[in-house]
């Protein structure tokens, strides 16, 4: 064992790198970079307020508190739970063998209709399903494609006769199922597939086709080994019209695994990641189903080939069907906080064990997360986890409301999928950001597989693509807050819209009037101790958050007003030299949701500690987004130059207040060693530690401690 502890003196501490330059006279900005910040010892009660984190544990659960422990108590079990290092075919023989598991348990029937033996509970499905992320991302995929894809589409897109006849086998993992929405040529763009399904008059069939190698069905999970049959979405043409795209259950395979005629496909293979599932590529040349296996419920042709539909709009009908299968995003949202969670309760519990470089002491090294930077790494992660997990929880009560029928409006369905295109893409990169960062927070052990890190990091990769790519869903978010804006401004001038962002600061008075004394004038260089005695005011963080959604949205949208007058190939090109802005006020209103649901839940808090310290937790989540959109604010003249110095001065204390509660933050995510199942998070570097303090002590406290060589000279 290298002697860690003992060796340095100030001296050989220069000839060292720069991590231990706190030792070196420096300037003062040198020193608060690399000077360990005093913190108690690992394990010590921090001193003020205390998290109660039992309570706060509880809090975190949400709404369906009991589910999500149930779950995790599954979970823990190790027959559902990964094996580092299995071969591919492996590995997806044993999620199958998984799924089974589920079944035998009654674990995955919750969001089914009763009659078919389900619980009609929509918000409970997702929560335990969620969960399974931390057994094995493959998992989680797996039964996402057979009971939230594949069961869920002809639970949702079907009606009576498809319930009762398919539901039971796809329930029960009878009938193993693909979900065969994608193609080779089109993903983020569905209503393009080339897929084709033509009724059959003569016959009463659908006849389906792939018109060309670009319409291959692909990547989908169940397809390349597993799946006996599908939901396949096609262009739904009969007597000569399309009437676009609809879905249809096709049987795939023989009872002996065997394509059915017609059907072809291939192996997607190996993959960055989801090992356990077998993604396929399929493709139809004239298969033909019964009429009544189109899923009907927004569509139905007769036996005579005649049409018809509730919803008379094509495009309406296009975005009602696809609106139903909302809930994929959901549960992408709520595991990717979970997978957030975990890392962060490893890196942290390590930061609080391990031990390097002694920069504050001739014997005692510091605690990894006693240095700002390791603090500034984690911390502000922290706090956007915290923000995501409120914010989920929100989101699953109205997806819940709407699937349950309690709150099922046109309206509440548009602000369902509103919500799940502006979470999902942020909660999704931030579970790889974080990831990375717990990675390379954790040094060389955070690369061992046993550490979980970078097995979690490759599995949660392709998060961000499937269920709708983030970039495509903000865009979505982006074009349903330019329709809000210029609903409110159809009649209006340009001149009205320029004076909208104005009204709405003053008429939101009762937010108090941060933004406009923020952002009255530049050159304002009021005293640093009132600027962050305001920045700390929920109100001004409000209307921050708020105001550069609401400017950037006013701005694309005057651009965009000409658009209406322009040549389609014209209005395209405007729209697309606005795109990026777009997405990024997007993003921005993404963030103000976090922002808020992170407050409302921290109303509900009643212990006087938990609440101190989570209004920090908070401030770090809000303010860190106004220090990383400063530009903005500084360009827009919102925050002075000064201004935007102390939100940085003062997330930097916020932090340093935050450290000694970093432990009981992650702890209260509650999450065992069963969940997190990492060596280094097991206490095990804790030992190391002791082990060799004590060894040093020992030989320094009995005088055989060889003495280096420098202090001869
Ligand atoms: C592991 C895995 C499992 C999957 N499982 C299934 C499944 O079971 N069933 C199924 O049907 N599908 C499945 N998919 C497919 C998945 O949903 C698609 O990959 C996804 O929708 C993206 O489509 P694409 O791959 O064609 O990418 P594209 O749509 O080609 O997008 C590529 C890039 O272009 C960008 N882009 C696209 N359009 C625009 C635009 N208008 N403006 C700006 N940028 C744009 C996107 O942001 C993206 O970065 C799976 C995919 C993977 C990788």
């Amino acid at each position: 064992m290298v002697d860690t502890a003992s060796r340095s003196t100030k001296n050989d501490a220069k000839n060292r790198d720069a991590t231990t330059d706190a030792t070196v006279p420096a300037t003062p900005a040198r020193e608060a970079a690399a000077a360990p910040i005093p913190a108690p010892p690992a394990g010590a009660r921090p001193a003020g307020p205390r998290i109660d984190v039992a309570s706060l544990g509880h809090q975190l659960l949400g709404s369906w508190p009991e589910i999500r422990l149930e779950a995790r108590k599954r979970v823990g079990s190790p027959e559902l739970q990964r094996i580092e290092g299995q071969s591919m075919d492996e590995h997806r023989e044993r999620v199958l063998g998984q799924l089974k598991i589920l079944v035998d348990q009654g674990a995955v029937h919750r969001a089914f209709p009763k009659s078919v033996g389900g619980h009609d509970d929509h918000g409970g499905n997702i929560a335990a399903f969620e969960e399974l992320v931390l057994a094995d991302p493959s998992l989680q995929i797996k039964s996402g494609v057979q009971w939230g894809l594949f069961g869920a589409a002809v639970l949702h897109l079907g009606t009576e006769y498809h319930h009762e006849t398919f539901l039971p086998a796809i329930m029960s993992l009878e009938v193993p199922g693909a979900f065969a929405m994608t193609e080779t040529g089109h993903g983020s763009d569905v209503a393009s597939i080339g897929t084709t399904a033509t009724y059959d008059e003569a016959t009463q069939e659908f006849v389906i086709d792939t018109p060309f190698r670009g319409a291959w069905k692909d990547y989908l999970g169940n397809a390349a080994v597993h799946g006996t049959a599908a939901v396949v979405f096609a262009q739904l043409v009969t007597k000569g019209v399309n009437h676009g795209v609809h879905a249809f259950y096709v049987p795939l395979r023989d009872a002996d695994g065997a394509f059915l005629e017609g059907i072809g496909g291939e192996d997607d293979g190996l993959k960055g990641g989801l090992n356990g599932i077998d993604n396929g590529r399929l493709h139809f040349t004239g298969v033909r189903v019964p009429r009544v296996n189109l899923l009907n419920r927004y569509g139905s042709v007769a036996e005579d080939g005649t049409y018809a539909s509730p919803i008379s709009s094509p495009g309406r009908r296009f975005f009602t069907m696809l609106g139903t299968l909302v809930q994929g995003r959901v549960s992408l949202d709520g595991a990717a906080n979970a997978a957030s969670a975990a890392a962060l309760a490893i890196a942290v519990t390590y930061g609080n064990q391990r031990r390097q470089f002694n920069a504050a002491s001739e014997t005692d090294e510091e605690v990894l997360l006693d240095y700002q930077r390791h603090q500034r790494r984690l911390l502000p992660k922290l706090a956007t986890t915290y923000a995501q997990i409120f914010a989920h929880d929100e989101f699953l009560v109205k997806f819940d409301a709407v699937f349950s029928g309690k709150a099922d409006t046109d309206g509440d369905r548009q602000d369902l999928e509103t919500i799940a295109a502006s979470l999902k893409p942020l909660s999704t990169w931030h579970a790889l950001e974080t990831l990375q960062e717990a990675r390379e927070a954790c040094g060389g052990s955070g690369f061992l597989a046993e550490n979980r890190l970078v097995g979690l990091r490759a599995d949660l990769d392709v998060y961000v693509t499937f269920e709708g790519d983030n970039n495509v869903l903000l865009q979505l978010v982006a074009k349903r807050l330019l329709t809000d804006y210029s609903k409110q401004f159809a009649k209006a001038d340009v001149g009205a819209m320029a004076r909208y962002v104005v009204t709405e600061t003053a008429e939101r008075a009762y937010h108090g009037t941060g933004l406009r004394r923020l952002g009255q004038n530049i050159a304002d260089l009021g005293s640093t101790a009132r600027s962050v005695a305001e920045l700390r005011d929920a109100d001004t963080q409000r209307s921050m958050l708020t105001d550069r959604v609401e400017t950037m949205i006013a701005e694309i949208a005057g651009r965009l007003r000409e658009a209406r007058k322009l040549s389609k190939i014209e209005g395209a090109a405007l729209f697309n030299r606005n795109q990026n802005e777009l997405i990024e006020a997007a993003r921005a209103h993404a963030e103000l949701l976090q922002w808020e649901a992170f407050t409302r839940g921290l109303a509900k808090v009643t212990d006087p500690g938990t609440k101190q310290v989570l209004t920090w937790v908070r401030d770090l989540f809000g303010l860190g987004l106004i220090e990383q959109h400063a530009a903005w604010y500084l360009i827009n003249g919102r925050l002075s130059p000064k201004r935007a110095q102390s939100v940085t001065a003062y997330l930097d204390r916020l932090i340093e207040r935050l450290r000694p509660h970093a432990q009981d933050l992650v702890d209260a995510f509650g999450y065992g060693p069963e969940h997190l199942r990492a060596k280094i998070a097991s206490g095990a570097e804790q030992e190391r530690q002791d082990e060799a303090r004590a060894y040093y002590a020992a030989k320094r406290a009995d005088g055989t401690l060889p003495v280096p060589e420098k202090s001869k000279k």
